[in-house]
C-alpha cells in the first residue's frame, strides 16, 4: 500500500509543470461601448443599433468558442436600444433572447455596467441592464481616479448609489475596473494585480478594511493581448513575487470591432485568441472574467496584495500618492 502511495505521488510529481511562481496570470477581455457623442445614439438609430448589435453577437461568439472570459461594460445609450428593438426577428441569431441576456445566460458573459456619469449614473445604467432580465455585475467598469478629488468621486461606490434617471433604483459596486483620468489625457493606471484601495489619495495603498477591490487591466491594448506576453516574460524570468496573483485586460473597443469587421476577428484571432490559448494549455494562463477573479484572490489568495505598476511609469504613479 506504502509503495503504491510513493509511486502515486512520483507520478504526480512528474506531471506538475516545473514552473513556480506567479502563475497562472489571470485574464480577460473587456469591452466598452460608450455613450454620444462617442458612440451614436442607439436608441435613435436602428439600423446602426442592428450593425453594432451583430458584431457584439459575432465578436462574443468568437471568444466562446476560444474559451476567453468576457466583460461586456456597456454606456446607457445600447441598453435602452436593445429594450426598444431586441424582439421578433431581430433575436433570430440571439436564441430568441434579447442580446445581453444571450451573452449573459448562454455564452457566460459578465455584464458589467460602464458609466461616464453625465446623465445616466452607475445605478441607472445597472437598472437598465436588470431591466434585459440580466443581473448585472459589482464591476464599476471605469472610473476616474486621478486628480484625487474629480468630479465623479469613486469613493462613494462605498456605499449602495441611488440612480439618479430613476431614483427608486440602487445598485452597489464591489469591484474596481480601469482606473483612468477625463478623456485618458493623464496617467491612467496600467498596474496588474489585485487590492483594496485606501483612499483616493491611497489609491496604490492597500487596506484590508476598505470596501472595494481593484482589479488592475495592465496595458489594456488589443493587439498585444492587454501586454500579457510581456508579462509572461517578466514573470519566467523570475521579476514577479511568487506568491502574487497578476492580472490582465485586453481592451476592445466596440466601435472598432464594428469598423473592423472579418479582418479585425481574422487578426485579433491570430494575434490574440490563439497564442494566450496556447499559454492556457501551458498553465501560465487562466481565463477568468472579473467577479471571477475578485472570487479568486478572496477565497484561493487570501486576499494577498499585489500592486505591480509597470517600470516605464512606476516613478511617476508614485509620485502621484501619497505613502502609508
Ligand atoms: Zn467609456
Amino acid at each position: 500500500m506504502r509503495g503504491m502511495a510513493v509511486a502515486l505521488l512520483a507520478v504526480v510529481i512528474s506531471v506538475v509543470p516545473c514552473f513556480a511562481g506567479p502563475f497562472p496570470i489571470y485574464v480577460t477581455v473587456v469591452m466598452h461601448t460608450e455613450d454620444p457623442p462617442t458612440n451614436p445614439d442607439f436608441t435613435r438609430d436602428r439600423d446602426t443599433y442592428l450593425r453594432w448589435r451583430d458584431a457584439l453577437v459575432e465578436f462574443a461568439e468568437l471568444l466562446h468558442r476560444y474559451g476567453a472570459a468576457f466583460d461586456y461594460q456597456c454606456e446607457w445609450t445600447f441598453l435602452a436600444a436593445a429594450a426598444m428593438y431586441d424582439k421578433g426577428d431581430v433575436t433570430a441569431n440571439s436564441e430568441g433572447l434579447n442580446v445581453l441576456k444571450y451573452l449573459h445566460d448562454v455564452l457566460g458573459v459578465s455584464i458589467d455596467p460602464h458609466a461616464h456619469e453625465r446623465i445616466y449614473n452607475y445605478a441607472d445604467v445597472a437598472e437598465l441592464i436588470r431591466r434585459t432580465g440580466v443581473e448585472p455585475s459589482q464591476v464599476v467598469g471605469g472610473f476616474l481616479y486621478w486628480p484625487p478629488d474629480n468630479r465623479q468621486n469613486w469613493e462613494r461606490f462605498r456605499e449602495p448609489l441611488q440612480g439618479r434617471m430613476f431614483p427608486e433604483a440602487t445598485w452597489t459596486g464591489r469591484i474596481l475596473w480601469g482606473a483612468g483620468t477625463a478623456g485618458h489625457k493623464g496617467p491612467d493606471l496600467f498596474a496588474s494585480g489585485v487590492w483594496r484601495p485606501k483612499d483616493r489619495y491611497h489609491f496604490i495603498t492597500h487596506d484590508p478594511e476598505s470596501p472595494l477591490i481593484y482589479i488592475g487591466s495592465w496595458r489594456r491594448t488589443t493587439m498585444r493581448a492587454g501586454g500579457l506576453f510581456e508579462l509572461v516574460e517578466l514573470a519566467r524570468r523570475g521579476e514577479l513575487d511568487p506568491q502574487g496573483m497578476y492580472t490582465v485586460s485586453i481592451f476592445v473597443a466596440h466601435g472598432v470591432v464594428v469598423r473592423g469587421g472579418e479582418e479585425f476577428l481574422a487578426k485579433f484571432t491570430d494575434a490574440v485568441l490563439e497564442p494566450v490559448g496556447e499559454l492556457v494549455e501551458e498553465g501560465l494562463v487562466r481565463w477568468a472574467t472579473l467577479p471571477e477573479i475578485a472570487r479568486i484572490w478572496v477565497e484561493e489568495h487570501g486576499e494577498h496584495p499585489t500592486i505591480y505598476i509597470p517600470a516605464d511609469q512606476r516613478e511617476l504613479i508614485r509620485s502621484l500618492f501619497r505613502e502609508g
